[in-house]
């Protein structure tokens, strides 16, 4: 047993204690939870005069008030109540060992006196007995609060008693020096016990270690090594290893889901995921392998090249893109618990895994390279119009297939969804407006739990694929609701909680810049994808001399410098304002401005639904109806719907989604505002508030300009009537044999 440190407060505490070991009598040892007073009376009990008598532990904070006379003084059989047999407690029992009491400051007055007596005169009576029982056990109490707290709690006798052997402990914050050295112990320790050969720490997480309030003390830091030694890489342990569970806040208006037993059965059941990936990888294999086989194997003028004649595009198009950040919205990145890009990825790790430790560099980067990799996604698949041609949509849906697969098959666990997947960042930025959860039940977590079979995972799942510490998550971002880590825990500590929408927003001690920032990126990506849809750009495109490329990449970057200029400068006024650093004011205040972005993303989708996508899916099910009824190949003679919802009904949708995403931003700016601080609330918010009110008004001008779509003429119906009457007779719409629907670019994000 050693006492490591070289603070001077803990050589000091070492010394003294080394110096009570020698006497006979009672000590009180005081000190904050987790400031290592355990470890403190073992080394105690070591260098006392009988270290090979026992040692015991009890804790009064494990035991009914009932109880604690019995366990400590023994119980004799009550004549009274005859159920009651008799029993000799701990300071019988261990003779002249030692019994440390934990929580000592629980026990109440009257056996506060028993003890006081026991220590003065080395006897007691055990409850309901007249005999006195001598013992020579060695009491040592430790107690934890202040040492104010603690002695008020205490009867005069007993401080009395303990008036020069009383030691107090300091909090870990007060041993800076300390820090390094318990850190390496615990990483030394935690990494032979996990078979893991980690070198140490490298310089930076060792400052953010010191650089830590460390409130849980030593207990605290020991549980961050032990993580750590979980998810590093082999050789050093680097900041983002490090993960911190931060105090709770009071959590208010939640509910969790799992009180309800069924509910639990359902998620923890092997089959119900399982279910849901196998179903969707046999849907994206059908459609990536469609899209494939048009675009490889069909001539350039065959009808399936048409996106509205091939069922790959509808489905990946019109379907699928617009419900990921709905889904993300509403159940958080639950696409992700059942995606088939990754569970492909896993199918091919069963073949064969390397379990390569992520490589430090996607580390460092974070979800940084989550943004970068959405960008280049998002920019090539406008810029070359992958919406357009059953082959790219073919090879983009493998080439990200593929990549998944690679990375599942390198390193270990999901390592591609953590750090590198396009669509990560864009999931997880909406998942943060959702109003379900998956978070660790912090008090489950930190007090009974040593395991942390969430995060290594056991024979009924694997443990986090995304490196997450349920009871350390603040953000759905890092979440992919996979609820491995409800399966592993046999501890009840993971929670399914139903929250207010918006809060995670506001309820950040430590916002990402990144997420914040890729809020604001959103929100000028989707005014350029709308613009690109306007009348005025698809003129303007025409009359170019210069490379549509060229200006077509300008306006993409326009679009992002846009938005994040003017955030910037709003940021450097705010900050200017509260005497924050210009980037925490970012990290903070972005967040505000995600509302916004979904309410861009979803006019923008809800344009495209509206307009085109609705009636090119009805005319694909009329040619479906046609081919099963009539044997007519669907393509060959195209039908068309009638546009039956007015121009001027999606027009006000879309100013109605922009306005309450609006709203939505401006109360999520007011709270942030709030929770930081109460003063000069409107100082710091006036900058962010009226860069939202900028955004706001070129939104309403970009979404409700014209878009310049070639409208289709009525025409008198050619295809079978029976299809109309099918389609419920189009509502007032009518089906042509031919189309005159343009397929433009498609956005990614809608
Ligand atoms: S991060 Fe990407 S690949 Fe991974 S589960 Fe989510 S969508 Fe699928
Ligand atoms: S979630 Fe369960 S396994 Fe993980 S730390 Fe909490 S109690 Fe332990
Ligand atoms: S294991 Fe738990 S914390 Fe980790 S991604 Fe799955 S649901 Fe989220």
């Amino acid at each position: 047993m050693e006492i490591i440190g070289e603070s001077k407060k803990i050589l000091e505490a070492k010394k003294r204690i080394e110096e009570l070991a020698k006497e006979e009598k009672a000590v009180l040892l005081i000190g904050p939870t987790g400031t290592g007073k355990k470890t403190l009376a073992r080394y105690f009990h070591q260098k006392g005069p009988h270290p090979d008598f026992p040692y015991v532990e009890i804790s009064m904070a494990n035991l009914e008030e009932n109880q604690v006379g019995a366990v400590l003084f023994g119980i004799e059989p009550d004549p009274a109540a005859t159920h009651m047999k008799g029993q000799i407690g701990y300071l019988e029992m261990i003779e002249t060992g030692t019994l440390a009491i934990a929580h000592a400051e629980q026990l109440d007055v009257h056996q506060q006196s028993k003890l006081a007596t026991y220590l003065k005169a080395g006897w007691f009576h055990r409850v309901y007995g007249q005999q006195s029982v001598k013992s020579k056990t060695r009491v040592l109490l430790l107690a934890s609060g202040t040492e104010a707290e603690v002695l008020e709690k205490f009867i005069p006798e007993l401080k009395e008693l303990l008036r020069d052997r009383t030691l107090f402990l300091p909090p870990l914050i007060q041993r800076l020096k300390d820090i390094p050295l318990l850190a390496e112990h615990f990483l030394r320790t935690y990494s032979k016990k996990n078979g893991r050969k980690i070198g140490g720490l490298s310089r930076e997480a060792t400052e953010k270690l010191v650089s830590y309030g460390w409130p849980g003390n030593i207990k605290e830091l020991e549980n961050v090594i032990q993580r750590a030694s979980m998810v590093a890489s082999e050789d050093l342990i680097i900041p983002g290893d490090l993960i911190f569970v931060r105090p709770s806040e009071k959590e208010t208006h939640k509910i969790n889901i799992l009180r309800n037993e069924k509910i639990r059965n359902l998620l923890t059941h092997p089959a119900t995921m399982k279910l849901l990936i196998w179903f969707n990888i046999f849907m994206v294999t059908l459609m990536a392998g469609f899209t494939l086989y048009t675009g490889l194997f069909k001539p350039a003028d065959d009808p399936l090249q048409q996106y509205e004649n091939n069922l790959g595009m509808v489905i990946t198009w019109i379907v699928w893109f617009p419900i990921l950040p709905l889904s993300a919205v509403l159940v958080g990145r639950i696409w992700c618990g059942v995606c088939p890009i990754a569970g492909i990825g896993d199918l091919a790790a069963r073949v064969k895994k390397f379990n390569l430790p992520v490589p430090r560099i996607l580390k460092r980067m974070d979800f940084w390279l989550v943004i970068f990799t959405f960008l280049i996604l998002d920019y090539l698949e406008e810029f070359l119009d992958i919406a357009g041609t059953p082959l790219a949509t073919g090879t983009l849906l493998l080439i990200i297939i593929g990549l998944s697969a690679l990375f599942c098959v390198l390193y270990e666990r999901k390592t591609f969804c953590r750090y590198v997947c396009p669509l990560a960042g864009l999931l997880g930025t909406y998942s943060t407006l959702s109003m379900v959860e998956v978070r660790g039940n912090k008090r489950i977590c930190q007090t009974q739990c040593g395991q942390h079979h969430c995060l290594k995972g056991t024979e009924k799942a694997e443990g986090c694929p995304m490196f997450s510490y349920p009871a350390s998550l603040t953000t759905n971002a890092e979440c992919m609701m996979c609820f491995n880590c409800l399966k592993s825990c046999d501890q009840r500590g993971v929670q399914v909680n139903l929250r207010p929408p918006l809060q995670e927003l506001w309820r950040q001690s430590q916002p990402l810049l990144s997420l914040a920032l890729f809020g604001v990126m959103l929100v000028g990506l989707m005014a350029h994808h709308q613009f690109m849809e306007g009348t005025y750009w698809k003129v303007t495109k025409k009359t170019l001399e210069t490379s549509p490329g060229l200006v077509y990449t300008l306006l993409y970057g326009l679009g992002l410098a846009m938005a994040v200029i003017p955030f910037w400068l709003s940021s450097t006024l705010s900050a200017a304002a509260s005497r924050e650093k210009i980037s925490e004011n970012m990290a903070y205040y972005g967040m505000a401005f995600i509302p916004l972005a979904l309410a861009g993303h979803l006019a923008h989708v809800g344009h495209e639904f509206l307009d085109e996508g609705l009636y090119e899916m009805m005319a694909y099910l009329a040619m479906a109806y046609n081919y099963l009824t009539s044997g007519i190949a669907i393509g060959s003679e195209p039908v068309e719907i009638a546009p039956f919802i007015h121009g001027s009904i999606n027009t006000f949708i879309k100013v109605m989604i922009i306005l309450g995403g609006a709203t939505a931003s401006l109360i999520a700016l007011v709270m942030i505002a709030r929770r930081l601080s109460k003063r000069n609330v409107f100082g710091r918010i006036l900058p962010h508030g009226l860069i939202l009110l900028l955004f706001v008004a070129g939104y309403l001008v970009i979404f409700t300009a014209p878009t310049g779509k070639p409208k289709p003429a009525l025409k008198e119906p050619q295809a079978s009537l029976s299809v109309a009457k099918a389609l419920g007779g189009a509502q007032g719409g009518t089906i042509s044999g031919d189309s005159s629907f343009g397929k433009g670019g498609k956005a990614l994000p809608g």
